[in-house]
């Protein structure tokens, strides 16, 4: 009887039957100038209820067996999805008043990625990045050839008018001119019941950007990084630094070759590095033991965690 038990005990050691680790999702909905007094109450709970409903869609995944690049999709979707943040429905304006969106995704299992940039017509550009990684031999696709791509992969596609929302062209009437940085990026990073880590980002970009500017979102290394052996990373912020620092890939670089914990690499970047040469932004990223971080250097951050078996916890300050 002992001898049945160890063999099936070994057979589901092998068959992933065990669950290693207890789940996490952290999201982000954009860092900036978030302060009470400028986020109304009614506003600022419009947020918080869908950041949560993003979190309890990434959770429904886990909680029946999906892996963390299933979860990663989830939450992203339901953020692009809402008119509320910079990325797809609702994303910012360039400065010639068009929408051009950027999307990026990894997984840490077999550091597989997947990117679109100045994408106009596909509804959910992180599902564009996961057909890139899936079902191409490439890692980045831009422009027409992205659009034309997801759509040849049988995504939704939407005319521009429905990503521009009468908010966002309210703001670029107003801003038309003027030099403003504005943030609204949406992110997620997930460490599943297996011990994979898998990260996303999805953006409209900095508002008023210059038409064909390309930001750290959908750059693999700079707004989006996972590696099993370390964390998953997705940014928000000022992507021309993130750029410039390789910020995702840099935080998982401490962690490896410095063995620095996560705490200690995403500050060092962030407050540190990013902050003295004047990039403004955060992060939110998840290590292999199931450690996140949410870390920003400005007043703000929209941002969210799930831990296995928990409630959704939102915030938005800088409590
Ligand atoms: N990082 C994005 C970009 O530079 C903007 C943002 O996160 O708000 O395109």
């Amino acid at each position: 009887m002992r001898h049945y038990f160890l063999v099936v005990l070994f057979l589901l050691s092998f068959s992933g039957g065990f669950s290693q680790s207890k789940y996490v999702v952290v999201i982000h909905g954009g860092a900036g100038n978030i302060t009470p007094a400028n986020l109304p109450a009614k506003r600022a709970l419009l947020y918080k209820t869908k950041l949560k409903e993003a979190l309890l869609s990434a959770d429904s995944v886990l909680k029946n067996g999906g892996v963390a690049i299933d979860a990663v999709v989830a939450a992203i979707t339901v953020l692009e999805d809402s008119p509320l943040f910079n990325a797809g429905k609702g994303a910012v304006l360039n400065a010639e008043g068009q929408v051009e969106m950027d999307a990026s995704i990894m997984n840490g299992k077999d550091l597989n990625a997947g990117a679109v940039a100045n994408v106009h017509h596909v509804k959910n550009p992180i599902l564009a990045a996961r057909a890139v990684m899936e079902k191409s031999p490439h890692v980045f696709l831009a422009c027409r050839g992205a659009d034309e791509f997801a759509e040849s992969v049988g995504l939704e596609m939407r005319d521009s008018a429905y990503f521009v929302t009468e908010r966002r062209y309210k703001i670029f009437k107003k801003l038309k001119k003027k030099e403003i940085d504005k943030h609204g990026t949406v992110g997620c990073v997930v460490l599943d019941s297996y011990g994979n880590l898998a990260a996303g980002t999805s953006t409209g970009g900095m508002m008023m950007k210059s038409f064909g500017r390309v930001g750290d979102s959908p750059v693999i290394g700079a707004g989006t990084y996972a590696d099993n052996n370390t964390c998953a990373v997705s940014c928000t912020g000022h992507g021309e630094f993130f750029i410039r620092y390789a910020v995702a890939y840099d935080i998982s670089a401490l962690m490896k070759y410095k063995g620095l914990t996560l705490k200690n690499a995403a500050s060092f970047v962030i407050n540190g590095k990013l902050k003295k040469a004047g990039g403004e932004g955060g992060i939110i990223a998840v290590d292999k033991n199931g450690n996140f971080s949410m870390t920003f250097n400005t007043e703000g951050m929209f941002r969210g965690v799930l831990k296995e078996g928990n409630s959704p916890e939102i915030f938005m300050y800088g409590d």
